[in-house]
């Protein structure tokens, strides 16, 4: 039985979460906390890291701090998962989809000018599979029309645009260490952010609408309720789990990009005889290899191909159904410009297995299999 995803483990984990039991501090910015927060703004050049319980909640206080009205509208690609959108609707802003480059599966930077309207306040990009959108010209885009840039990074963390971090580039950037992501924590997530002038009313945020960060750094004496907010805080134990894999974030990395250009070098011939497709990685991106994907010639090939796996032991699984197509969808958003590959993309696409622990003999096996598979070799 090969899973498609299992929490990466690199060994110091359980030490560290004993150690942080230790110090006697187990709520938000405790040690730990204070730990992966510094590795962050050093290794990703950022000025503030704000840890969260998710990336979710960190797509909530970006949502928060971009002051949406409702009615407001958000420029997004409806290829993504639910949170990039869940955070903006909570706001009562309505959502704009526009469509994807097919060969990255991120939003298609050239269609996004035509959707802006005055109500337009807010562009998304979701940098999937940790591969950068072409943040160039939404930045410009945004900075013609007066707009904040929201990235959403869950996948993107220590993946890099023309050098610069992912989730450094906009407004905000939101990472998430969910145990399914390169880094974890079980379930967690960060909200960065370069402009000082985001930082106090991002900590009122996150702490319950008080300014208890500023009565911790003794800027004021007592810490009182000051604004409305919520409790976005880690425990100080899953930021425990997380440290010791940023410690490690060398070798996670390494292993896999191992996975991926295993997986990438092996399936090449399917590719070149135009049973499937590879995924591409553009020039001014260097990703993480947070997953590799295959695309198979349609709906029904994908079906077949990942049942075949399983029946080898293989778990294989696809995302996302495209979100204006869901009855939430509708109710909130509308698609702008003609869906050209966000639906037909969406169904040909399928991931393999791909985690820090998983042995390279498996990757060997699951890679024979797709060779092998019958209708590859007709
Ligand atoms: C995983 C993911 C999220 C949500 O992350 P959580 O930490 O589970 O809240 C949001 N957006 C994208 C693109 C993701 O892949």
């Amino acid at each position: 039985m090969i899973d498609f995803n299992r929490p990466p483990f690199v060994g110091k984990e359980l030490d560290y979460i004993k150690q942080a039991v230790d110090f006697g501090k187990l709520c938000g910015d405790g040690e730990f906390t204070k730990r992966c927060s510094a590795w962050m703004r050093d290794k990703f050049q950022v000025s503030h890291v704000l840890m969260t319980t998710s990336c979710t909640h960190a797509l909530e206080m970006a949502a928060y701090l971009c002051d949406l009205k409702p009615g407001d509208e958000v420029i997004l690609p409806s290829y993504t998962f639910v949170s990039t959108a869940d955070a903006f609707v909570l706001r009562g802003a309505k959502l704009v989809f526009v469509d994807i480059h097919p060969e990255t599966m991120n939003i298609d930077e050239t269609k996004i000018e035509a959707a802006i309207t005055e109500k337009t306040k807010v562009i998304v990009p979701v940098h999937y599979a940790g591969v950068s959108c072409a943040m160039n010209e939404i930045l410009d885009i945004a900075k013609k029309y007066n707009l904040k840039v929201v990235e959403d990074a869950a996948q993107g963390v220590n993946a890099y645009y023309n050098g610069k971090a992912l989730g450094t580039i906009g407004d905000f950037g939101c990472y998430s260490f969910h145990e399914t992501k390169n880094y974890s924590m079980g379930e967690g997530g960060a909200l960065v952010f370069q402009k000082d002038e985001y930082l106090e009313a991002a900590e009122i945020l996150r702490e319950k609408g008080t300014d208890r960060s500023k009565f911790f750094r003794g800027q004021v004496d007592k810490y009182t309720w000051v604004n409305y907010g919520s409790s976005y805080l880690p425990s100080d134990m899953n930021a425990a789990y997380l440290y010791a894999q940023l410690e490690m974030a060398d070798e996670i990395d390494k292993k896999r990009h191992a996975i991926y250009d295993y997986y990438d070098k092996k399936l090449r011939p399917l590719a070149q005889a135009g049973y499937i497709e590879q995924p591409y990685v553009p020039e001014y991106a260097s990703h993480n290899a947070h997953m590799y994907f295959i695309k198979t010639k349609d709906l029904e090939e994908r079906t077949k191909l990942i049942q075949y796996l399983r029946e080898k032991g293989i778990w294989s699984v696809f995302h996302y159904i495209p979100l204006h197509s869901a009855a939430a969808g509708l109710k909130f958003g509308r698609f702008h410009g003609e869906d050209v590959y966000t639906t037909k993309e969406s169904e040909r696409l399928m991931r393999l297995p791909m985690f820090y622990n998983l042995e390279m003999d498996k990757v060997e096996y699951v890679a024979q299999c797709i060779l092998d598979y019958p209708e590859f070799n007709k």
